[in-house]
């Protein structure tokens, strides 16, 4: 696996494999890779001819007293699992390459950001639409692959796809879970052994809530209300948000009419973990 720091080389690359009629599957991630990233790295590898990866910390994401600094961080260790995989390209940019001085140009993506952890995390979702799109202009992809565990901001790429007329096809990929349910995360790895049975509670809430609209519940403060009391019951973790929404416009809403995304953020210790499921309701 060839690995680029160098954007002008990035986009070099790229440019041959686009005359080559390749297609070029991208995959970007902030590092510290699990097997969730890893199935993503796959779907690319079926969906092109060409796998390019990035492994870039993004420090216009992190609000100031966020975890930026003590983000899990192995590049050795990431460049190994995805070459194991078979991309073909790690790019890996430098932050005063991404960010040199003087910048000033940020993507701000409004109304999709505006609930879940735009409410939470105000800089966000500028901070990752601004760098998605740049990394589109050095990668210079036909396919990229987000997973579904960031569902906000999978509808946010799609709409700033769409918006400034990117020619490139966004594939979203199901939630990759550990064996207890816990949906994957590289923030997994601050959770204290002790921590771990409180994270759990996540996913079975999200269980929960489906059985409750099987059982003909649609009243979304109803679910609510139980999905709180599952978060909350035995203590140990303070919810952040725990919201029912239209999964294409992320606006809250009271009545199950169709598929609802139940999105969830919950502390737990120090680490603030998300996870989410599209409640259906029964065909
Ligand atoms: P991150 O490194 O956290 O920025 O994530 C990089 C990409 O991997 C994003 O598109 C995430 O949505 C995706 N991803 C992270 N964790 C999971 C997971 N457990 N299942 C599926 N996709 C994931």
């Amino acid at each position: 696996m060839r690995i680029i720091e160098d954007i002008a080389e990035m986009q070099r690359l790229a440019d041959t494999w686009r005359a080559d009629r390749e297609r070029i599957a991208f995959v970007p991630t902030m590092g510290f890779l699990h097997e969730g990233h890893l199935d993503l790295m796959r779907a690319a590898r079926r969906l092109g001819t060409k796998t390019v990866i990035s492994i870039f910390v993004n420090p216009t994401q992190f609000g100031p007293a966020e975890d930026f600094a003590s983000y899990p961080r192995d590049l050795q260790r990431d460049i190994d699992l995805s070459a194991a995989v078979g991309a073909e390209v790690a790019f890996v940019p430098k932050v005063d390459q991404m960010y040199p001085e003087g910048f000033q140009t940020y993507v701000n993506v409004t109304q999709v950001t505006e609930n879940l952890c735009g409410a939470s995390r105000p800089v966000f979702f500028r901070g990752v639409a601004t760098i998605v799109s740049k990394l589109f202009h050095a990668t210079k992809p036909h396919i990229a692959i987000f997973g579904e565990k960031d569902f906000q901001q999978l509808v946010t790429i799609r709409r700033m796809v769409k918006d400034m007329n990117m020619d490139i096809d966004i594939v979203g990929h199901p939630i990759v879970r550990e064996k207890d349910g816990l949906a994957m995360s590289s923030r997994n790895t601050y959770l204290k052994p002790e921590e771990r049975p409180v994270a759990l509670r996540l996913n079975r809430s999200l269980n929960e809530a489906q059985k409750l609209v099987d059982t003909g519940e649609r009243n979304a403060a109803v679910i609510l209300k139980a999905v709180n009391d599952c978060l909350t019951t035995g203590g140990g973790a303070t919810v952040d948000y725990a919201r029912l929404c239209n999964p294409d416009t992320i606006e809250d809403i009271e009545i199950i009419s169709g598929p609802a995304l139940l999105a969830l953020a919950v502390w737990v210790g120090k680490t603030r973990l998300i996870d989410n499921r599209v409640l259906e309701l029964p065909a």
